[in-house]
């Protein structure tokens, strides 16, 4: 069968995964049918129903240990009546292809699919084992997918490296030229229920046990907790790369000390930049606030919903230790979501230096940096285990388009869908050809 990545993407975006429910037997239906017509033998995984993940193998010499192609295939929600096109139609309009999980993460599968074939027909030798998989329920917390497969299946994941989302070449950031990131690492997500029982009563009487009142104090003042901004490793090669663009940075690069870094990043107010904040920051958000249903009855009760996030390095225990101190009420109750600590990768590798050369190589006077993923990914679960993982997609993507990741209209350009594919498929050769 001859593949077309535009028409298998259009296809791929049709399947309805949205998780919740999921549903991902569509997809791993999807993949199935192709690989059953290429004779390739795969293998699905199935923890509850209609929850499926699937993984397929390319037999290599064993020199390395194996390499997985690794993307998910649940979606976040899409509220049709909010986007301008069916976000479930697959539709192709002004040369982009159009759909939920266009850029996270169905067209990398895509990609990663179009390398795997191709190194399977033209019959390359290679030096490792090379797994595509596709996984269920990334975007829930992985427990019907990363996180089961590892748990249960633990030798059939075992490898060397992971290829995972992390982020794409990016316009639109420097002017005139490309930023082509690789994310060697992520933040962990702790996620908490804040409790708080307290007595209800007459409106017209406050008794001063208002749970209400007293949770919203707490919470207020955890979030007046200014933390000190800290530079991890990632952060600061991406800031020494990004000096390329920014002559600002000029300083720091040549005394190379951190206190230079962030003295520049305060004194140019890069720090009301969220997304450079978040870089340099264990960050917090209260998202949810739930008490009462009257006007002058006291409640009994209140909860809150706060998001943190913690830089790589951060111990969860202390992490815990200072929202507690912070809070300063014994009555609160926490009760965890999520809970994980940032990860990352070192970047001192040689298959590091391999996809960023093949990054410059394919896309020449671009700028090539290290990207701190603020959100998480399941390269978490892999990098627990000490497997290092990268995350990228080697697609040039307008900056502004990169919104529409959770967000609506989400979409990506054929010629971005088809470049990207030839990158990958160079990258995946490159990395575990027998012959380099
Ligand atoms: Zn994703």
């Amino acid at each position: 069968m001859n593949f077309d990545a535009a028409e298998l993407l259009s296809r791929y975006l049709r399947l309805d995964t949205s998780n919740p429910p999921g549903n991902e037997h569509l997809a791993a239906n999807f993949w199935a049918d192709i690989f059953s017509g290429e004779d390739i033998p795969y293998r699905l995984y199935e923890p509850s129903p209609g929850r499926v993940s699937i993984r397929a193998e390319l037999k290599g010499s064993g020199q390395g240990a194996p390499l997985i192609l690794l993307h998910h295939t649940d979606v976040i929600a899409a509220d049709r009546n909010e986007w301008s096109f069916d976000p479930f139609g697959g539709e192709i309009i002004d040369g982009y292809i159009c759909g939920r999980g266009a850029l996270d993460t169905k067209s990398l599968g895509i990609m990663q699919l179009l390398a795997f074939l191709d190194i399977r027909r033209r019959n390359l030798p290679l030096s490792r084992d090379l797994v595509f998989l596709a996984t269920a329920d990334e975007e829930s917390g992985a427990d019907n997918g990363v996180e089961y497969l590892l748990r249960e299946h633990p030798r059939e994941f075992d490898a060397s490296l992971v290829l995972n989302e992390g982020s794409y070449v990016v316009e639109g950031i420097v002017p005139d030229r490309l930023l082509a990131m690789i994310s060697p690492g992520e933040k962990g997500p702790c996620w908490m229920r804040l409790k708080r029982k307290g007595q209800p009563g007459h409106g017209s009487t406050p008794h001063g046990l208002n749970p209400l009142e007293r949770l919203s104090e707490a919470v207020n003042r955890l979030l007046d907790q200014s933390r000190e901004p800290r530079v991890t490793p990632i952060v600061a090669e991406y800031f020494r790369r990004m000096s390329q663009a920014w002559d600002f940075l000029m300083p720091y690069i040549e005394d190379g000390r951190e206190e230079t870094l962030l003295r520049i990043i305060v004194e140019n107010d890069l720090l009301s930049v969220p997304q450079v904040n978040a870089m340099l920051r264990n960050t917090i958000s209260l998202n949810s606030l739930h008490s009462g249903n009257k006007v002058n009855v006291i409640p009994s009760y209140a909860e809150a919903e706060i998001d943190t996030r913690l830089l790589p390095g951060q111990k969860m225990d202390e992490w815990i230790a200072f929202i507690k101190k912070q809070l300063a009420d014994d009555e609160i109750q926490i009760e965890f979501i999520m809970k994980g600590e940032g990860n990352a990768s070192t970047m001192d590798t040689a298959d590091y230096v391999t996809i960023e050369a093949a990054l410059l190589d394919h896309y020449p006077g671009a700028i090539s940096a290290p990207y701190l993923m603020l959100g998480t990914t399941d390269s978490r679960f892999f990098r627990e285990k000490g497997v290092i993982s990268y995350g990228f997609c080697p697609a040039v993507i307008p900056g502004e388009h990169l919104k529409s990741i959770h967000g609506t209209d989400e979409k990506i350009g054929i010629n971005s869908l088809l470049k990207g594919t030839d990158v990958y498929k160079d990258i995946v050769v490159r990395l575990c050809s027998d012959t380099k």
